[in-house]
């Protein structure tokens, strides 16, 4: 998908005019070659770009403003190499209203132990710099990510490149723009909430659309358009018989194509990277999107069903944060539960919308009939998701503000073949054991609508709600029910005050 302006790091090195002029070069220096090691790692996804020490407060607010207005830096990583006395950082501090990751580290990794003297000691402050840096964050209530190591260790990078998939999921956000099809399924609470809230506080703005300017765009859709995408089924999926070129149903599948083509047509003049669509309201659509959306989806466009446009954008979010990872990312639903021998799991799916980029096989294209809906049979994507860790996220909205409630899982094959189910599936065992992830997860209030991804680690989640300023429940190997429920009403409180009237 299209990104004008490639988004970037920069990386700020703090010191002051004291040490005099040969050390502030040794300084300049040793950042550039921090900078050029972590502009090269493949941990860290963005361009990492550095600017020359900053060593006065009207510096340092000049850069940082300019950070702020500028809609391509998608985060700030800062460090002290030598002492700079904190005070010089408030009003810049005060205008940055970016993603920050505090890096704490030195330029040598070992101490010179029979070779350290003054001069030294002098040129190498990050201990205590970054302790005073540090407090003047806290004290300023800054949000920020820690991160403390040598600069070249691939666990330092890890962790800065986990922050700047983060940062650029967030900045995302602040651009995301998702068409909503109709409205909410009817009666149904968890996806409502307050779109306008959510756009102050993330950014993303939800656009309601008539399924009726979705049927325009349909009945639009060009032949070559469609052709073109039949061809891409026949080419990545098992197409069922009935469906090839002479089959029984050949026509169904040429109007999933054209379903496809008419909803990228209209996501992509609308300037949307996220929809939203509900089967109760399809207007002139002769089937519910199936595979269309599960194509979207692995392209990278975030989804939810039955109106359901917090899911939406978090998917959009993490599609984006997890851009070049191995693995996948899906809207997903608990479905059904296995509550007997070989221990209790989920198996998620839904009606059809799950993203083939959680599947290992080649999916497999069938027609099936879809029981609620009323319309002509759709055509779908069919797989099942592979074995290995993942987490579960949703986006709720608890009245006033955004909660995320976050899951470890790991991913199983299942126990037998599903033969006769006709839908995307995955079967997870969530962490630390289903009885307690799932009463810890209805405690929080989260949504049976989720994104289930493979290919982020939960780290990725913790470093996004930060950004954002966000609850964050997280149930995971050491979740206990008193712990997490005592959590819940501090967080109440806590969100509460941190609110303001
Ligand atoms: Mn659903």
């Amino acid at each position: 998908m299209r990104d004008a302006e490639q988004p970037f790091i920069c990386f700020l090195t703090g010191s002051q005019h004291l040490y005099g002029e040969r050390t502030l070069q040794q300084v300049a220096e040793h950042s550039r070659r921090i900078v050029a090691a972590l502009d090269a790692s493949d941990a860290i996804p963005l361009p990492v770009v550095g600017r020359e020490p900053l060593t006065d407060s009207e510096a340092i607010r000049q850069a940082l403003t300019g950070l702020y207005a500028d809609d391509a830096c998608a985060g700030v990583i800062l460090w002290m190499h030598t002492f700079s006395p904190a005070r010089m950082w408030i009003g810049g501090l005060e205008a940055l209203r970016k993603p920050i990751l505090h890096l704490h580290t030195q330029f040598d990794r070992d101490l010179p132990w029979t070779e350290i003297d003054m001069d030294y000691m002098n040129l190498n402050q990050s201990a205590h710099g970054d302790r005073e840096l540090g407090f003047i964050e806290t004290r300023m209530r800054v949000p920020r990510k820690t991160v403390v190591g040598h600069w070249a260790e691939p666990q330092v990078q890890r962790r800065i490149g986990i922050w700047a998939r983060a940062a650029a999921g967030a900045r995302e956000a602040r651009r995301l723009r998702v068409a909503r099809f109709g409205d909410n399924m009817r009666d149904v609470a968890v996806t409502e909430g307050d779109k306008l809230g959510a756009q102050i506080a993330l950014g993303a703005q939800v656009n309601g659309y008539g399924t009726d300017a979705l049927g325009v765009a349909v009945a639009e859709a060009e032949r070559g358009e469609i052709d073109r995408i039949v061809a891409a089924y026949e080419q990545s999926y098992d197409v069922a018989e009935e469906l090839r070129a002479g089959g029984a149903r050949r026509d169904s599948l040429v109007e999933a194509a054209r379903i496809e083509a008419g909803l990228r047509a209209f996501l992509e003049s609308h300037d949307a990277r996220a929809f939203t669509d509900t089967f109760e309201d399809l207007g002139a659509l002769r089937q519910l999107p199936g595979i269309a959306a599960q194509r979207l989806m692995a392209d990278g466009y975030g989804f939810g069903a039955e109106g359901d446009w917090k899911t939406a954008v978090l998917l959009r979010v993490l599609k984006l944060m997890s851009a070049g990872l191995a693995g996948g990312t899906s809207f997903i639903e608990d479905y059904v539960y296995h509550l007997g021998p070989g221990g209790s799991r989920i198996l998620g799916a839904h009606m059809l919308e799950v993203c083939p980029s959680i599947a290992a096989e080649r999916p497999s294209c069938e027609i099936h009939p879809l029981a609620i809906g009323g319309r002509e049979d759709p055509v779908r994507l069919v797989f099942t998701a592979p074995p290995g860790p993942a987490v579960v996220v949703c986006l709720i909205d608890v009245g006033g503000r955004l909660r995320l409630v976050a899951n470890e899982v790991e991913l199983e094959a299942p126990d037998e073949e599903l033969v006769k189910l006709p839908v995307a599936r995955a079967l997870w065992r969530p962490k630390p054991d289903l009885a307690t992830a799932a009463e810890a997860w209805l405690t929080a209030g989260g949504s049976h609508h989720s994104v289930l991804t493979t290919a982020l680690e939960l780290e990725a989640i913790r470093d996004l709600a930060e950004i954002w300023q966000l609850e964050l429940v997280v149930i995971d190997e050491r979740t206990t029910i008193p712990q997490l429920a005592s959590e819940l009403r501090w967080n109440r409180a806590y969100y509460q005050l941190a609110r303001g009237l």
